[in-house]
């Protein structure tokens, strides 16, 4: 897979055409569900669950890079993380959870959140794509549930 053409890849830049600015706040999208709203962050849960607990946050704004937040939302963005770092614990008692920050794809700010265990080989490259795992609709609402419930938000 390539990157987009420059001229596509400086319009995405800019926001214009930015999937994630067009769909980060729908209840469901084509890849995932709306947790919640924080304060810098939009918490969301993927459909794709190969990867249990597997979750995007993303900024609230566009920005490409993280030098380009004040340092209050610098500071803000990564409190949201950790919010939900702390509920993926809580929920999935992992033996770590890890954090990546890419935008190869789309240059809008997120992070994905994915909980590890010892039984995952700490040396394979990550892809939470490399399986598909879909979920019935039931259990997305049970684990969209009890993220808001531990995050104190409400539906
Ligand atoms: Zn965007």
């Amino acid at each position: 897979m390539k990157w987009k053409p420059p001229r596509e890849w400086e319009q995405l830049r800019q926001g214009i055409g930015c999937p994630i600015c067009e769909d980060m706040r729908l209840e469901e999208n084509r890849f995932s569900f709306k947790v919640a709203e924080l304060r810098q962050g939009i918490v969301r849960l993927a459909k794709n669950q190969y990867m249990r607990g597997y979750t995007v946050v993303m900024l609230r704004r566009h920005v490409n890079e993280l030098f380009e937040l004040s340092a209050q939302e610098l500071a803000e963005f990564w409190q949201d993380v950790a919010r939900v770092a702390r509920v993926l614990y809580d929920l999935y008692q992992p033996t770590k959870v890890n954090y990546l920050v890419f935008g190869h794809h789309c240059p809008h700010l997120h992070c994905h959140l994915l909980v590890h265990s010892y039984e995952d080989d700490p040396s394979t490259p990550v892809d939470m794509n490399a399986e598909t795992v879909l979920l019935a609709p039931e259990q997305y609402r049970d684990i969209v549930a009890g993220m808001r419930r531990r995050l104190q938000v409400s539906d």
